[in-house]
């Protein structure tokens, strides 16, 4: 048996390698199992999140923005572009160097803790040992005081549309297309969805999205995803809800057959985007003898501090209950060091944000109005768009709007909505607000610079007790 470490953390997204050295700055020895290969053959940290998720989607949405805005808007600001000329391959290579940018500062990040990197699977046996497989070698089995398991999610897959990682992709391949797909379809009007769809859109792809649910964004606030989706129909998405696919034949173009209210259609595109959620990533993780239980769609069972049925072996991230997002994951790694370490540590899962970085971007914190409607809850509704304030007309982003659910009696925060410019920015005043418990009036008296976008946020804190300035309440 190989040397034991106090910890040994499976999968170094931002769910265990955030917890790795939040472990080491404790003191802790650790290592960290990761098997992620990106497509150039080498291993990479950082899991889904730095190379095939939160990071190369973004650089591709800001490129793609840029180009968007050469093209349609910047003639309205008197800057006239001849000649702009699009290179795909170029975008592609940049946001690759963001990635290896990223994943590389990771790398350093364990040299400067002592972190030490097994490059290969690890798989949890009884009595908290690992076995360790390199890419190419022979497996080893370490042990470990305590082991954190961030084996993270992987897309899931449809019968109906099965990827063929060329023209019919997941989100990776999405963001690796060589060229301007004419037409694009997309199965899943979900975050990735809409951002990819949002992506490849700017840059000239006719893009259809098809939508099992009858509602678009269930997850939002509805009165926010409706005014979302007028936005983006305008900008040339088109969103078909209340869709099932049924097959799909690839020829000359891949024929998409769907059924909707009015019976089966098709249509014809020339990529197609499979993403229709994501599932825990489990394959291989623990032997029989192990005895760690999953629920019955195979996220690890966890308790409200991330331990899972075996004491000392712990689970975050996405393959453990609770939004599959980069930062609630970071928060469990960083809790769990804590707890491990004898600290308190606690994550406020009421208050997690969420950002969908389209343009406008959508962004909300705490309840939505139909949550707070089917409990019950009495609540006051501010509303402020940013039409009316003059730092989003100065930018010609004034589409969109602030909402701020309050409690009716006592006027604490409970949820805050946005869709607008730089909303994801403008989220973290509101997760702070909710997370000191703030009233609505708390964030009324604060004072906001003027001109910015925050002072939206401000008015509509406003608007709940019929008080904003710049609209009639
Ligand atoms: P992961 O990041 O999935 O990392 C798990 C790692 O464990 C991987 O490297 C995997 O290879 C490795 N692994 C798995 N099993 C084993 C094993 N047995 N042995 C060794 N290694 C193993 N979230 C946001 O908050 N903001 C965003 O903007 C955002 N954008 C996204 C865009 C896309 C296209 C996608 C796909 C996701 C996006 N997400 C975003 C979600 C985010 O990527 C995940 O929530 C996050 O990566 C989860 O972190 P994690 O550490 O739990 O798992
Ligand atoms: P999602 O859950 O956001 O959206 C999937 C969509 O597909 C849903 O609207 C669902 O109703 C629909 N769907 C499911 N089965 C379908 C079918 N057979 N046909 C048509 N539609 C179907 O999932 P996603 O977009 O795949 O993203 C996965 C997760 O990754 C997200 O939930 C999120 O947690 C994370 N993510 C976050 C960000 C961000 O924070 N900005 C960005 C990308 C991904």
């Amino acid at each position: 048996m190989a040397n034991p470490y106090d910890v040994i953390v499976i999968g170094a997204g931002p769910a265990g390698y955030v917890g790795a050295i939040r472990c080491a700055q404790l003191g802790m020895s650790v290592a960290v199992i990761d098997e992620f290969v990106r497509k150039d053959g080498e291993p990479s940290l950082g899991g889904t999140c730095l190379n095939v998720g939160c990071i190369p989607s973004k650089a591709l949405l800001d490129s793609s923005e840029h180009y968007h805005r050469v093209q349609h808007e910047l003639a309205g600001h008197g800057i006239k572009v001849d000649g702009t000329r699009l290179d795909v391959p170029q975008m592609i290579r940049r946001k690759d160097k963001v990635v290896s940018d990223l994943t590389g500062g990771i790398k350093q990040l364990f040299k400067a803790n002592r972190i030490e990197w097994l490059a290969g699977h690890g798989k949890l046996l009884a009595d908290r040992q690992v076995e360790f497989t390199p890419h190419k070698g022979k497996a080893k089995v370490f042990s470990a005081s305590n082991v954190i398991i961030a084996t993270g999610s992987r897309p899931i897959e449809i019968g109906a549309a099965p990827l063929d990682h060329d023209r019919i992709v997941d989100s990776a391949g999405a963001q690796e297309f060589q060229e301007v797909p004419k037409r694009l379809g997309v199965i899943g009007a979900g975050v990735i969805g809409l951002e990819m769809g949002s992506v490849w859109n700017r840059l000239g792809s006719k893009v259809v999205l098809l939508e099992a649910q009858d509602t678009f964004l269930s997850l939002v606030d509805h009165q926010v995803a409706r005014e979302a989706r007028k936005l983006f129909e305008k900008q040339g998405l088109e969103i078909k809800t209340n869709c099932r696919v049924t097959d799909t034949r690839k020829g000359k173009t891949i024929s998409v057959h769907y059924e909707d209210a009015d019976g089966k259609q098709n249509i014809q595109v020339d990529k197609l985007i499979v993403s229709v959620g994501r599932r825990p990533h489990t394959d291989g993780l623990a032997s029989e003898d192990a005895n760690l239980i999953t629920d019955e769609r195979g996220f690890v069972n966890v308790d409200d501090y991330c331990e899972t049925n075996i004491p000392g072996v712990y689970a975050v991230g996405d393959v453990v209950r609770g939004p599959m997002l980069a930062h609630k994951g970071s928060e469990e790694g960083v809790m769990v060091a804590e707890r491990i370490a004898g600290h308190a540590g606690h994550v406020n899962y009421e208050t997690i944000p969420w950002v969908i970085y389209t343009d406008p971007e959508i962004a909300w914190v705490g309840r939505t109005e139909n949550q707070l409607k089917a409990a019950g809850t009495p609540y006051r509704s501010g509303t402020f768009g940013f039409a009316a304030t003059g730092r989003a007309r100065a930018m010609d982003r004034a589409d969109g709007m602030v909402k701020i659910l309050a409690h009716a009696e006592t006027d604490r925060i409970l949820g805050v909505h946005m869709v607008g410019p730089q909303t994801s920015e403008l989220i973290a005043e509101a997760t702070l607000a909710m997370e000191y418990e703030a009233s609505a009036e708390d964030l009324a008296r604060t004072i906001h610079a003027h001109p910015t976008l925050s002072e939206a946020v401000h008015e509509a804190a406003l608007a709940v007790n019929k008080r904003a300035i710049h609209k009639a309440n």
